[in-house]
């Protein structure tokens, strides 16, 4: 689970920073609007807890800017003004609570909890086994059946398989596959991709130097297309 947390004040940001962490959640940090913004047209995140009073841009701007493309991402304002007006001010555009400075920790770990645990649906149905052109994969087991009969997938393999699979017909950014298959703690290089995609085209590909499944969408990333 990833938090991005937007707040300009640098003591109050290590705290809940820290308690969070403590909580098993990865923490990304931002101390401006703007980057707040990037980042959350870059990466995927689980929540926003976002301080009203940044400079440049205020937190009701950014809360706007966010929800043009992200209507999910369950927000929290942290205010320093308790005025009702305030509150429905952050409402309106979007937030979905708000807790008012100084506010206790654990009730902002609890809302946190609560706002994701809500946002969280049930996945109907867990992708698990997957068939395409002759080929057939086990996203659970890592077993593959293709053109040169049985074999196993590594199990980066098989989560890069399952996320492009899922997102059938998108275009799939590097950024996104980075996130989705390696987190955040090691960065392989794009390259790195580029060649897992060569090796699926190889497994599963009639032609590999024409590939109809596994397509390069240059500059971006990869699309998996099945007619
Ligand atoms: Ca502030």
């Amino acid at each position: 689970m990833r938090i991005l947390l937007v707040e300009d004040e640098e003591h109050i940001r290590d705290i809940v920073r820290l308690n969070l962490e403590m909580d098993g959640y990865e923490v990304v940090e931002a101390d401006n609007g703007p980057d707040a913004v990037r980042f959350t047209e870059e990466q995927h995140f689980d929540l926003l807890i976002l301080d009203v009073m940044l400079p440049e841009t205020d937190g009701f701007a950014v809360c706007e800017q966010v929800r043009l493309k992200n209507t999910e991402v369950p927000i929290i304002f942290l205010t320093a003004k308790d005025s009702p007006a305030d509150r429905i001010k952050g409402l309106k555009r979007g937030a979905d609570d708000y807790l008012t400075k100084p506010f206790n920790l654990e009730e902002l770990q609890l809302r946190v909890a609560n706002l994701i645990k809500r946002s969280k649906k049930t996945p109907v149905n867990e992708l698990n086994e997957y068939s395409f052109g002759g080929n057939r994969v086990n996203f659970s087991t890592f077993e593959a059946t293709a053109k040169q009969g049985d074999f196993q997938l590594t199990k980066k393999e098989a989560m890069l398989l399952k996320l492009l699979v899922e997102r059938k017909g998108e275009v799939v950014s590097r950024q996104q596959i980075l996130q989705a298959v390696w987190g955040y703690d090691v960065y392989p290089s794009t390259r790195t991709i580029d060649n897992f995609i060569l090796a699926f085209r190889k497994y599963f590909e009639v032609d590999p130097k024409n590939p109809k499944f596994f397509l390069s969408v240059r500059g971006v990333g990869y699309r998996f297309l099945e007619e």
